[in-house]
């Protein structure tokens, strides 16, 4: 392998090229647009548009693409060749400003949720210009984002880029009541630690499952799950460590901040982290890291499973979401900092966050909400569907002790002014490392780690951004407006601990008690992905969006109805996965080794009478009674997914999987598993738990 330095955004057009081949006025004039998210001007784009083709030609690309993220949950591209024709046959590469800035993209059959109608299907997309075009397989790909003819979005990146705008506003507003003049800007960064599996590819292809729905349906727990906990950070095997070098390469190549790579706690779980950027360049990135992995993993013969719960009984893969505000000067502005001025500045932002978390449990929640994660969520493995937040012991009582005006009991018995005193020092490693909350403060960041391993960052970040953009709204406002800015400040601090410390939790997420409690302090529990979408188009919420300028009403409905969408479909792909497999597989090689077994025991009954034949008869009992069992259960899953309704609303539909079908696919497989247990494990017809997580 390379040296990562040489080898390190080959493939990219960043900005260090664009500063080499651009001319000095262009270049400054695009740094303008990325900086400052101004419009960028035709002619500029022309200048670039060339030098981007020079480059991509040079480095083997034949095509260009608007490379943009639809509503579904993957990628979209589109290739047009480098060329225009001339007269007399002959062409040229040929690429200008304005099919850089602009395309055109008739994707009638991406979903829209109804924000589109079909007489006029065509979208446009725009390039995002802070997001660096790159090289993929020949392919000059233009982060871009996708808009109806009308101006709504169509896509995930535009609600991102609308949110980081509302949550910049707000900031620079508040950092400019400290007299922090010099930050014009403030941006999200992220950190996505992105978990996955992998499984040995011949395998995969023996499972109906795992093709059409990315998780097994069926399959009982191997002898030995994750219970010995040799799994986490244990040595990699060497087919595994070869596909992950090459992970890295590839990742690299493409400008992304591949850092660490481990194993995760489940047998044949793993993770990639990245170092974290600005929030939609790490949501392009997750996009492109996911794709890699399932590219990188098929030529080492394995297969990678993103769903968030491939197998029932180990834990599932989510993704953590490491989440800050950063200056243009370079500050983080959830790091305590050094001075009183710099506590009070740093209490203000990380109330920001509580209220807005506390006030906005149900969006978070719907944020994450996918089939695939209800899977996960509240499995005593992941967070549970119960939003909170961990402070830590330590933050926890300072907050307390400013609430209560009452000296701080820490190791420096502190009394805390808001402005006047500074934060006590306390160590970052006491406010990691509780594993199980869903929103966790780690020293400098808050981590969110509920959401599902396959699905984008953007929806989780729109509502972060957004909602803490509210909360620093409404302190800006009220702060504004003060005589005496350090009585006020500390009053609202004061009151907004107050108002949202139920929301803090330090203690296990995933202990029965905890949901008693949650219930008492009056926090939302909302289990399933039918619970929660619902919620984005409240009255509240359809508010706070507009007021921010990310979401309209519509935008809004159209996410709620494609995720709900969505889910009724999941739901009914893995249902009928179910039925194939059960009558086409299970059943017939389970009453063929039951015919096996009976033959044996006629035989023992014909030549040996005077030998015991218990055995044989009892098999012979639990295999017919499992397959009667298993042959009332397909009817009646059967049954009940001809009963859903035919086109009615999504929420109607997907409530109906959920209420009705789903509890049939439980009762399906749990037959299913106790034949798997007595059969011949030959007379099996596709691999098993124990195959799978242990073989690569
Ligand atoms: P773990 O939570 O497993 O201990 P790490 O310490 O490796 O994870 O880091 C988690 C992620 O947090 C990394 O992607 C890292 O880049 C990211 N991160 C660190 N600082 C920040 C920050 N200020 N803002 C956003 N993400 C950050
Ligand atoms: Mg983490």
């Amino acid at each position: 392998m390379g040296k990562v330095i040489e080898m390190f955004g080959i493939n990219v057009f960043n900005d260090e090229v664009m500063r080499q081949r651009l001319p000095r006025e262009t270049y400054q004039a695009l740094h303008r647009t990325i900086d400052n998210g101004r419009r960028l001007d035709p002619q500029v784009a022309s200048v670039v548009a060339n030098a981007m083709k020079d480059w991509a030609l040079e480095h083997g690309a034949t095509h260009y693409t608007h490379w943009f993220q639809p509503l579904n949950s993957v990628t979209a591209e589109k290739h047009d060749a480098f060329l225009s024709p001339l007269s007399g046959g002959r062409i040229i590469n040929d690429f200008s400003g304005k099919e850089l800035v602009r395309g055109e993209a008739d994707a009638s059959s991406l979903p829209s949720g109804g924000l589109r109608s079909t007489f006029e299907a065509r979208g446009y997309t725009a390039w995002d210009p802070t997001s660096y075009a790159f090289i993929k397989e020949h392919t000059l790909c233009i982060p871009t984002a996708y808009c109806s003819y009308s101006g709504e979005a169509l896509d995930k990146k535009t609600p991102l880029l609308r949110s980081m705008e509302a949550v910049n506003r707000q900031a620079v507003r508040i950092l400019k009541l400290f007299g922090r003049n010099d930050a014009t800007r403030v941006t999200p960064s992220v950190g996505p630690e992105q978990e996955y599996f992998l499984v040995d590819k011949k395998l995969y292809e023996q499972r109906s499952d795992l093709i059409f729905a990315g998780r097994t349906l069926f399959g009982a727990m191997a002898p030995k799950g994750q219970e010995l906990g040799d799994h986490f950070f244990g040595t990699i095997k060497p087919r595994v460590q070869a596909f992950m070098s090459e992970l890295n390469k590839e990742l690299w190549k493409l400008g992304v901040l591949a850092k660490t790579e481990h194993n995760e706690t489940a047998p044949s779980q793993h993770e990639m982290a990245p170092i974290y950027s600005t929030v939609n360049i790490a949501c392009d990135h997750n996009q492109l890291t996911m794709e890699i992995m399932k590219k990188v993993a098929d030529r080492h013969g394995l297969y990678c499973l993103l769903n968030e719960k491939p197998f029932e009984g180990v834990n599932g893969s989510g993704k953590h979401n490491n989440w800050s505000l950063t200056t243009n000067t370079g500050y983080n502005l959830l790091e305590p900092g050094d001075s009183p001025y710099d506590s009070a500045q740093f209490l203000l932002f990380l109330m920001s966050v509580i209220k807005a978390v506390d006030e906005n449990q149900d969006l978070l929640r719907a944020s994450v909400a996918s089939a695939g994660n209800d899977h996960r969520l509240g499995g005593f493995e992941a967070p549970p569907a119960i939003i909170s937040i961990f402070l830590g012991d330590e933050l926890t009582e300072i907050l307390e002790s400013i609430e209560k005006g009452t000296a701080y009991s820490g190791r420096e018995k502190t009394e805390m002014t808001v402005g006047v005193h500074m934060l006590p020092k306390f160590p970052k490693d006491t406010t990691d490392r509780n594993r199980t909350s869903p929103f966790a403060f780690t020293g400098n960041k808050f981590e969110f780690r509920m959401l599902g391993s396959s699905a984008s960052i953007s929806a989780a970040n729109v509502v972060l951004n957004t909602i803490v953009a509210e909360s620093l709204r409404q302190f800006a406002d009220e702060l504004e407006k003060a005589e005496n800015f350090q009585e006020a400040l500390h009053d609202l601090i004061v009151r907004t601990i107050r108002a949202h410390k139920r929301i803090i939790f330090n203690g296990n997420n995933y202990s029965p008690e905890w949901v008693d409690e949650a219930a008492a302090r009056g926090l939302l529990k909302l289990d399933s992905t039918v619970d929660a979408l619902p919620c984005y188009t409240d009255e509240k919420n359809i508010r706070l969006f507009s007021t921010h300028g990310v979401l309209s009403e519509n935008e809004l409905r159209s996410r709620r109805d494609i995720g709900l969408d969505a889910f009724a479909k999941m739901t009914g792909i893995e249902a009928k996965t179910m039925l194939m497999m059960a009558r086409r597989q299970i059943l017939p090689a389970v009453l063929k080794y039951t015919g096996e077994i009976a033959a044996a025991g006629n035989h023992i009954l014909q030549f040996g009478q005077h030998l015991p034949h218990t055995a044989a008869d009892e098999l012979v009992e639990r295999l017919c009674r499992g397959c009667d069992a298993l042959n009332q259960c397909i009817e009646r899953l059967s049954g009940s997914l001809e009963g859903q309704p035919a086109d009615g609303e999504p929420l109607e539909r997907a409530r109906y999987m959920h209420d009705s079908v789903m509890p049939e696919m439980a009762a399906l497989r749990k037959v299913a598993d106790e034949l798997e247990s007595i059969t011949d494990r030959k007379a099996w017809p596709f691999p098993t738990y124990d195959q799978l997580l242990f073989t690569t």
